[in-house]
């Protein structure tokens, strides 16, 4: 593999070939916020909030720091008003989806975003995946899943899994950037139990 220089926040960096941005700016400890990203999974680029400005080829670019490789003579900037404004509408937007999410609302301090611009629409999940690909690229179980499409799309534990893996386990829970996962899984749970009468039992006078 060749060896790339590229700059980062007027840094120059060496990075290996096929090392995406984010990566390369955290060798030099130049901080680029994520929220869908784990040292241990393939990177996803589902919440964008690593959004970063590049000129690449004459041409500036947003681009996802998670997936852009590096290139010789890239320059990158990762904090300009255009990056600014762009995270602050994901986080927007991330909001109105989980408003509660201490790592949200601290990013949300960050960049200025207003957690009530958008109408609220709280199923608690911004759908960054964790959970989803932890399951899966780590654990091999697939106990939980993404299902629907567009505005409809959530996550749900599989039921015939989640009951044999999922009890020993749990490690996606801390994973998750809006404590969605947990009310999701106790949701299951739930009913999965059997259920509990409402009423005391008629004792075989239930004609009464
Ligand atoms: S439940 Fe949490 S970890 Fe799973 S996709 Fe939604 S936000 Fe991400």
């Amino acid at each position: 593999m060749s060896e790339i220089v590229l700059q980062i926040d007027g840094k120059e960096v060496t990075a290996q070939e096929g090392t995406t941005i984010l990566e390369a700016a955290r060798s030099v400890g130049v901080a680029i916020p994520t929220l869908c990203d784990h040292e241990k999974l393939i990177p996803y680029g589902a919440c964008r909030i690593c959004t970063v400005e590049a000129d690449v080829h004459g041409k500036t670019n947003l681009v996802a720091a998670c997936l852009q490789p590096v290139e010789n003579g890239l320059v990158v900037r990762t904090r300009t008003e255009q990056v600014d404004q762009a995270r602050k509408i994901i986080l927007e937007q991330m909001l109105a989806h989980a408003p509660d999410s201490e790592q949200l609302l601290e990013l949300a301090q960050v960049y200025g975003a207003n957690k009530d611009r958008f109408a609220k629409e709280s199923n608690f999940c911004i759908l960054c995946g964790l959970c989803v690909r932890y399951c899966d690229e780590v654990k091999k179980k697939n106990a939980v899943a993404f299902i629907e499409r567009g505005a409809k799309r959530e996550i749900v534990f599989i039921p015939d899994i989640a009951i044999r893996e999922c009890w020993d386990c749990k490690e996606c829970f801390p994973l998750c950037p809006t404590s969605a996962l947990q009310a999701a899984y106790y949701l299951t749970e739930a009913l999965m139990s059997p259920p509990v009468p409402s009423t005391p039992s008629c004792k075989g006078n239930c004609s009464k």
